[in-house]
């Protein structure tokens, strides 16, 4: 009798495990892409090989973790904490901000400033997209001092950093999706995924050979038609393409357009005749930092910034319809109005 109660219980534990392992495995089902909002837009993963749903789960966790940390939206954020203690004390933070604040100041110096991770103020006073609206030459020219990626001191022996003037605010929306874009990459990669399109609204990677060994192609936003119209497509191994353009977040007032991507210098929506610059290379960090300081830069010094960077090239669209390349991209129009310029 014993015996026999032993034997049904075995048989219940067998049944119990083969159960949960089936359940398991019915959880972890692959999947070819899965959406979510975060970091204030949409983001696509689309993961061809291997794609189960724990892989998506764990990227998607990252991302929200990366958003918890770097959001200026997020009070309790490390990074809300380092503004709010602005011009009084150096605050320790989580070594994955104190990295990307490192790079942001790299990138800042790189471009000479066209980069600048301390617009906070001026993101605020413009309000684009929140309570937009066109601040007096006054308010703009008292924050400008507080706009000065110099005044960020970073202590790597003691993860702290502290922001030299009262007032002073880092904003990372023109590098931290970039940074999440990388993340979501290695996650993939580490989680045995071969071949995948990450898509953080507008940051692109796209990672691995496709399975029939052609290009990648990747469309560009056509700035002057809704989301999701292409102005045309480049094509290209495993690369990251990030673009920044004045057509996503911006505001219209007395007939003229103001867009959320600053000229740190001025204060004011940088403007000199670009439409979109998209850059192409191997890290979304450093293409998110670089497509923004590219804007700001414009065509000129910007081009001239993308040469000296190895793998590194660019796509231009301007307002006069024309577009620019630099010499590594295989780009095709779709969109017959725009144009191929010379250099
Ligand atoms: P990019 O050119 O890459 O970046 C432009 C953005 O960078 C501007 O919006 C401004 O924030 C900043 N910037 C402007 N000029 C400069 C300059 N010269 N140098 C450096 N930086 C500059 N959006 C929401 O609406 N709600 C949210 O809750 C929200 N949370 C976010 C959380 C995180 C962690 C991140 C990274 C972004 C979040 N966003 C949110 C989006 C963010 O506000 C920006 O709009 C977005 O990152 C812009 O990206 P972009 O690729 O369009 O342009
Ligand atoms: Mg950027």
């Amino acid at each position: 009798m014993k015996l026999c109660a032993k034997k049904i219980l075995a048989r219940c534990l067998c049944i119990f495990f083969i159960l949960n392992f089936l359940l398991l495995i019915s959880c972890d089902r692959i999947e070819s892409s899965h959406i979510e909002e975060a970091l204030g837009t949409v983001c696509l993963v689309s993961l061809f090989e291997q794609g189960k749903k724990s892989v998506y789960k764990n990227i998607f966790s990252r991302i929200q973790e990366i958003e918890k940390l770097m959001s200026v939206n997020i009070l309790s954020s490390d990074i809300s904490r380092i503004n709010a203690a602005a011009g009084k004390t150096p605050i320790n933070v989580h070594e994955d901000l104190f990295y990307v604040i490192e790079k942001a100041k790299y990138f800042a110096q790189l471009s000479e400033g066209a980069f600048d991770p301390t617009v906070g103020p001026l993101v605020s006073l413009w309000g684009i997209g929140k309570n937009s609206h066109i601040p007096s030459q006054e308010e703009i020219e008292n924050l400008l001092p507080l706009i000065n990626w110099r005044n960020i001191e970073l202590d790597a022996s003691a993860y702290t950093v502290f922001l030299k003037l009262e007032g002073m605010a880092l904003d990372l929306g023109a590098i931290a999706k970039g940074y999440a874009a990388d993340e979501a990459v290695r996650i993939a990669k580490q989680a045995g995924v071969t071949r995948g399109i990450i898509d953080l609204g507008g940051n692109v990677f796209v990672f691995g050979e496709k399975k029939d060994k052609t290009l990648w192609k990747v469309g560009i936003q056509n700035p002057n038609e809704r989301r999701g119209d292409a102005i045309g497509f480049l094509q290209t191994t495993e690369k990251t393409i990030v673009t920044s353009g004045i057509y996503e977040r911006y505001f219209e007032e007395n007939g003229k357009s103001y867009h959320h991507i600053f000229d740190p210098f001025q204060g004011y929506p940088a403007q000199n005749g670009l439409l979109s610059v998209t850059v192409i290379t191997d890290n979304s960090m450093n293409a998110d930092a670089l497509s923004t300081a590219v804007f700001v830069l414009g065509y000129k010094a910007g081009s001239a910034l993308i040469k000296t960077l190895p793998g590194t090239d660019a796509v231009f669209i301007f307002e006069d319809k024309s577009i620019k390349t630099t010499a590594g991209v295989n780009f095709t129009i779709m969109d017959d109005s725009f144009y191929f310029a010379e250099e």
